[in-house]
């Protein structure tokens, strides 16, 4: 047997030279603290060169091992400087979080520990529970609920629709699946939620046409006649609403739905009501939020982002739930080979797979844990009203400058605008002109917005959640865009 021979000379994948790894370790710490500090000087985006592709793509799978300084060289030349931007202050794109210093360092003392946070006496699942205590904390949900962390509001909301569901059908549906319901379920949503809903309800086995997507008032908050109308009218038709999922903060223009009516309508229609607030929970920390998104206390489920206002490195989201039962009636699960005994490492706490679609999970929550003390909630709250008040200040740069016209009103810190020099272009060249400036802001490395078509519209929008950004940051934003809309008029 071959078998026996591999025993005569035993590898493993530890370095043989420890110091030299640790050496490399040290450039590797120096290096990308020196990235962080001098991001600013950098563009914000640069297009990969095609020598970067061909390296890339070039390479076929490794057998043989390869010097680790080699493999940090190449990541140095063909990554560092063609990355996505989202860590330099202006990146304003989709809503992606900056990141933080502490938390490079929370990712590696996580990778180095290396614990699957999923069952067991152990302190990491400590640290997990405590997140989770001060997650609720933070939103103001009671102690009696629940949560999980998972990789992002998609998984969130999932999870939290999976609940709901399972809660309406009084988990019967666990045992038997969908098929033993004549009746349609069906969950309200407005028609600017976020796609991952309807994918959740395709997921759960509702199929994408159980959300129904409800038409918006001029703030592009749910129409709450609508809601209630198309509530009554499915009831009659024979099919079964079970939840309603409000928005705080949409993606395209960061609307706030009515929580308080959505929550009445919840109560006397005995639906379950879920928040995306992917990153408009966070808006709650401000005093000048604290009254509008109160009703958020309501809800029997929120849904966040942590790599969103949060800052933290990218992959990590929460489900928080009101009623700690149905949460874990919805996922929990008995195998045999994971009984938690009485003592020993497989006792303490109640294992994570039985309130979460997941079963090896990551010390994610050490990298949330260490950043809420480093912070403080004070802190953190100052960042997101500073991102508010950067927000309403472009807002009033826009408002000045008259060849700017402002799209959307700011409700937090989303804001929808274009250029336009008010000379009869027409709306098909307005909305070419107003790509083209998109496209030029990002390959000349000077800012990266994303775009939106609202009523039609070709916009700018621009969503801070950048704890980096200055002031004057936007003022410089305005000078490029105008002048780039200038430019590049007459070739449109
Ligand atoms: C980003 C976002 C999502 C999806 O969250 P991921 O973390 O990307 O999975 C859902 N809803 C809203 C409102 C968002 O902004």
């Amino acid at each position: 047997m071959d078998f026996d021979k591999i025993l005569e000379s035993e590898h493993t994948f530890d370095p043989e030279n420890w110091d030299e790894m640790e050496q490399l370790a040290h450039v590797m710490i120096t290096d990308i603290f020196a990235h962080l500090k001098g991001i600013r000087d950098k563009p914000v985006w640069t297009k990969p060169t095609k020598k970067v592709s061909t390296s890339i793509f070039g390479e076929r799978l490794p057998q043989k091992p390869q010097s680790i300084h080699k493999i940090y060289d190449k990541i140095k030349a063909d990554i560092f400087p063609y990355n996505k931007g989202n860590i330099h202050p202006k990146f304003w794109s989709w809503v992606q979080s900056t990141g933080t210093p502490f938390s490079v360092l929370a990712e590696m003392l996580t990778a180095g520990l290396n614990p699957d946070v999923c069952t067991g006496d152990h302190a990491p699942m400590y640290i997990e529970s405590q997140t989770i205590d001060w997650l609720k904390k933070l939103f103001e949900f009671p102690e009696t609920g629940s949560g999980v962390l998972v990789s992002g509001t998609s998984m969130a909301n999932l999870t939290a629709l999976l609940i709901a569901r399972d809660a309406c059908t009084h988990q019967t549906v666990r045992e038997k699946g969908l098929y033993q319901y004549d009746s349609q379920m069906v969950l309200y949503a407005s028609v600017e939620t976020h796609s991952c809903i309807t994918k959740a309800a395709d997921i759960i086995g509702l199929g994408k046409e159980a959300v129904r997507l409800i038409k918006t008032d001029d703030n592009f908050r749910i129409d709450i006649e609508e809601l209630n109308n198309q509530i009554h009218e499915d009831k009659n038709a024979g099919l079964v609403p079970f939840c309603v999922v409000a928005n705080v903060g949409t993606v395209n223009t960061g609307a706030i739905d009515p929580l308080s009516e959505i929550a009445t309508i919840c109560k006397k229609e005995k639906l379950w009501l879920h928040i995306d607030g992917a990153f408009g929970a966070f808006a709650k920390l401000v005093p000048e939020f604290k009254e509008l998104l109160k009703p958020i206390e309501e809800a029997d489920s929120i849904a966040f982002d942590l790599h969103k206002w949060m800052s933290l490195p990218v992959g990590i989201g929460c489900v928080l739930v009101k009623d700690r039962e149905a949460h874990r009636n919805a996922f929990a699960i008995q195998p045999n080979y994971l009984q938690v005994h009485e003592r020993g490492l497989a006792s303490g706490f109640d294992p994570i797979f039985n309130w979460s679609i997941e079963m090896t999970r990551s010390f994610s929550s050490l990298k949330v844990w260490m950043h809420l003390k480093e912070q403080g909630v004070e802190k953190i709250a100052h960042i997101v009203r500073q991102n508010i008040a950067q927000v309403l200040y472009l807002e009033n740069l826009i408002k000045r400058e008259p060849k700017l016209e402002l799209i959307t009103p700011v409700t937090m810190n989303v804001i929808c605008f274009r250029f336009n020099p008010r000379v009869h272009l027409g709306e098909e060249r307005l909305d070419k002109l107003n790509k083209e400036i998109v496209i030029h802001l990002q390959e000349n490395g000077l800012a990266v917005t994303s775009h939106a078509y609202i009523n039609g519209k070709y916009v700018i929008r621009l969503a801070n959640v950048n704890h980096r950004s200055t002031k004057a940051d936007f003022e410089q934003l305005v000078k490029d865009i105008v002048y780039l809309g200038n430019e590049l008029k007459p070739t449109i």
